[in-house]
């Protein structure tokens, strides 16, 4: 029987959490043909996907070599220009091919913004949908738990299956994937971490001939961004963060956060916490680091940076920012 699975998403990079959802479909739920569908722009995202349309397509075909005809890769949501919207490719699907049964597969993440997408009512008179379980698996309990938007348009729903009035169905699949996401493989990639449990060799091959993502160097570190990239993690912890760009001046540094923690022990545990995120994202650990063990005053030596995290009490005595009244506060 002719039953099609359509599965949208940005494949910023394919990962085997997608490959290992095909191969589920497939394998145990007896469809004939997934068509993947690489997306252009994502009207609910506002960053837009990392990696051009024609590297994201060609590592899709990479990754579904193994599966031979039974994948299309359909590309014109990422030839078109503008936002693309699920309605209108369903509508262009339709409109050249009239299978048996058509099924819309998704993660529990974009199932649980389906309501606001363009047109959902009518896209749930065109087609079933099939939520795909994102680890930790776990299906809704009632009809309470699903969008808002999408509870009237159920007539039952019981145990993972929902029946609509429109006849159409949702449900609820557990598959066996691993927590793999595009974002994480990206950041992995960025510091030259090993992927290979994330994606497929061929995959893996292909990004790093052609960088088709931005790898960093400890040479390479972007400081202004690394800046921020502490202070946000000291703004939501911490008391009293400030930051300064001190280039142009003359400083042994360029940028430099100041920040209070309420006791010693706590000033400890925000040091240690900077070093692993930075470590995490950028690859790199401070050249040098002093004061960790008393937590009165904590420096993070990360050259063109300088983190101090103060047990706020002390912080007082000294005034260091009168050191940096000639820099220039940055926002945070
Ligand atoms: P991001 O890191 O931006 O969340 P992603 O890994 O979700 O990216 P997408 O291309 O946005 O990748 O996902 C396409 C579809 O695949 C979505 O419906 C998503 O929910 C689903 N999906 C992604 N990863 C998995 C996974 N590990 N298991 C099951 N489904 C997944």
């Amino acid at each position: 029987m002719n039953k099609v699975a359509l599965f949208g998403g940005t494949f910023d990079p394919v990962h085997r959490g997608h490959t290992a959802c095909v191969q589920h479909l497939l394998e145990k739920m007896d469809f004939s043909e997934v068509v993947l569908i690489p997306a252009g722009k994502n009207p609910l995202k506002s960053e837009q996907p990392a990696a051009p349309a024609e590297d994201r397509l060609k590592m899709i075909h990479l990754a579904v070599s193994d599966f031979d005809g039974l994948i299309q890769i359909d590309d014109e949501e990422i030839k078109r220009d503008g936002p693309s919207y699920t309605y209108e490719t369903l509508k262009r699907y339709l409109e050249k091919h009239d299978p048996a049964e058509l099924y819309l597969v998704m993660g529990m993440d974009v199932f649980e913004e389906l309501d606001q997408w363009k047109n959902y009512e009518k896209i749930l008179e065109m087609t079933n949908i099939l939520v795909v379980s994102r680890p930790p698996f776990r299906r809704p309990f009632g009809i309470e738990e699903l969008p808002v938007g999408i509870q009237p348009l159920i007539h039952t729903y019981e145990k993972g299956f929902a029946l609509l009035k429109s006849d159409r169905t949702i449900e609820f699949v557990r598959i066996d994937t691993d927590d793999v996401s595009s974002t994480q493989v990206r950041k992995k990639l960025k510091t030259g971490k090993n992927i290979d449990a994330m994606i497929n060799m061929e995959v893996e091959k292909y990004i790093i001939e052609h960088e088709v993502y931005p790898r960093i160097s400890p040479g390479q570190v972007d400081f202004v961004e690394l800046t921020h990239f502490v202070a946000d993690i000291l703004k939501e912890r911490a008391m009293n963060c400030a930051a300064y760009d001190l280039s142009g001046l003359d400083k042994l540094y360029d940028y430099t956060i100041v920040a209070s923690a309420t006791s010693t022990k706590q000033a400890q545990s925000l040091a240690s916490r900077i070093k692993d995120a930075v470590k995490e994202e950028y690859g790199i650990a401070p050249f040098a680091e002093e004061g960790r063990e008393e937590g009165k005053w904590v420096i993070l030596d990360y050259g063109a940076l300088i983190v101090h995290i103060f047990y706020d009490f002390v912080r007082q005595e000294y005034h260091l920012e009168q050191l940096w009244s000639d820099g220039k506060r940055l926002k945070i």
